[in-house]
């Protein structure tokens, strides 16, 4: 199907040149986590603001491949605004899409979270040398998350 491959490109390219929810937050009250992934040279550090349970802000900086900051982008968009147990249900969920998936957070709660563009990405699970550029901002998520529960109350 060359027509939907042209699509998920185009999406990835989007998310590339017009990334959202760039730039930074002050911290504290956010929290931050930065990732590497020396396989390609991707950085992205991700700043996330807890408010009353959700994901109320969350933005991304860093360089990298295509791959990678188009998938930091499109994190951005897939958790902003959810409680944080949907947000983890996100983070499982692609890594599920990424065959990388933490079977020990195997919730219901995933499900219905929509992907939404990030069906775009599934198309890297081809190419495993990318996968870790993909994920790199998820699990750089993640660990933003820990620390933001960390410090509350
Ligand atoms: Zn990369």
């Amino acid at each position: 199907m060359p027509g939907l491959e042209d699509l998920y490109r185009e999406i990835i390219l989007d998310h590339y040149k017009n990334p959202r929810n760039r730039g930074e937050l002050e911290t504290p009250p956010a929290t931050v986590a930065e990732g590497h992934n020396p396989l390609c040279g991707d950085e992205i550090t991700v700043y996330v603001l807890i408010d009353d349970g959700r994901v109320s802000e969350v933005r991304t900086a860093g360089q990298g491949c295509s791959i990678s900051q188009s998938s930091a982008s499109m994190m951005t968009q897939a958790v902003k605004g959810r409680t944080l147990d949907e947000a983890r249900g996100v983070i499982n969920r692609f890594k599920h899409m990424m065959s990388i998936e933490d079977h020990h957070h195997d919730d219901h709660q995933a499900e219905q979270v929509p992907l939404g563009d990030l069906e775009a990405l599934q198309g890297v699970v081809k190419f495993p040398v990318r996968i870790k550029c993909a994920v790199l901002a998820w699990n750089t998520l993640s660990q933003a998350l820990d620390g933001s529960t960390a410090h509350a109350h």
